[in-house]
């Protein structure tokens, strides 16, 4: 586990749907592996994603990015979660239409929005909203099982908002990671009231954040991934608590 990343095929690869997972009425999970040798297509660091191209969905190629949800420990394929947009030509095109046995074009992987052992703090503090958590359930599914090893954080907290308990993304990870000591999992709901249930109900503020991250913040390293008010918000906050910029990394899902 924890490796560096080590047989990465250059260009673009031809990945076969192997498995589509059902999230939610409007999200599912894609496995792939490679169409040529039938096993995983390339290695990868948690927090990277592919590039996927389609020539035919319009009159010229398009390109979407798909941050990976799977883990490098899954040994035998890749993973990316994807949630349909209103309109969206290409999410839309992959949840209802994509499936088994499909061959799609994609390369990568590609990007820093990783957790560095050597530069980042031991607990690493992760702020999500909707689709935004696909990076960190890839972290949580790496780093879980080895917190404290090297290369692995000794921490981690995931705050993640979804609109309601019809929209929890990756949720049985989530549970699952939830019960490992060190893995503290905080999920808050925008538009349904299910205080019952243990969620809390409003969208990330400042005040949640206050609340959630109230200790020493000094040896922690924070990630945001979702819509663009939210990590603002996200990343002023923990500037006026003092976090040095490096310690705040950011992943917009509207540009690359
Ligand atoms: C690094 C990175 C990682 C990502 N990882 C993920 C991930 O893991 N999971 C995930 O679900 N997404 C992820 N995304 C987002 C993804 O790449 C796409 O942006 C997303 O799926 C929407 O693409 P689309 O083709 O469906 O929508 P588009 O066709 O690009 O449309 C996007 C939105 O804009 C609206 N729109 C389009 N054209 C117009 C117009 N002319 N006027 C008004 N509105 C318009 C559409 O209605 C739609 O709501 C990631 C993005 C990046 C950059």
């Amino acid at each position: 586990m924890l490796e560096q990343p080590r047989r990465i095929k250059r260009g673009w690869m031809n990945l076969r749907v192997s498995q589509v997972i059902h999230e939610t009425l409007d999200t599912r999970t894609f496995y792939f592996v490679d169409h040529e040798d039938g096993g995983r297509a390339f290695d990868y660091r948690p927090g990277q994603y592919l590039t996927f191209r389609f020539d035919e969905l319009g009159p010229k190629p398009i390109a979407r990015s798909y941050t990976m949800s799977s883990s490098p420990c899954e040994s035998d394929y890749v993973a990316v979660t994807i949630k349909e947009m209103h309109k969206g030509v290409v999410s839309q095109f992959f949840v209802q239409d994509v499936k088994i046995g499909d061959v799609l074009r994609a390369r990568g992987p590609i990007g820093k929005f990783c957790y560095f052992s050597g530069q980042d703090q031991e607990h690493l503090a992760m702020i999500a909203a909707g689709s935004g958590v696909t990076p960190f359930t890839s972290m949580l599914r790496e780093y879980a099982p080895h917190l404290g090893e090297e290369g692995a954080p000794k921490r981690m907290t995931l705050l993640v908002s979804y609109r309601s308990t019809d929209d929890l993304i990756n949720w049985d990870l989530l549970q699952e990671v939830s019960k490992v000591p060190g893995i503290r999992i905080v999920t808050t709901l925008s538009r349904q009231d299910a205080r019952d249930l243990g969620f809390l109900y409003k969208r990330i503020d400042a005040d949640m954040l206050r609340s959630v991250f109230s200790e020493d913040l000094s040896k922690t390293t924070f990630m945001t991934c979702g819509p663009q008010e939210m990590m603002d918000l996200s990343a002023n906050f923990l500037k006026e608590q003092g976090v040095p910029p490096q310690c705040i990394k950011i992943e917009s899902y509207e540009t690359a």
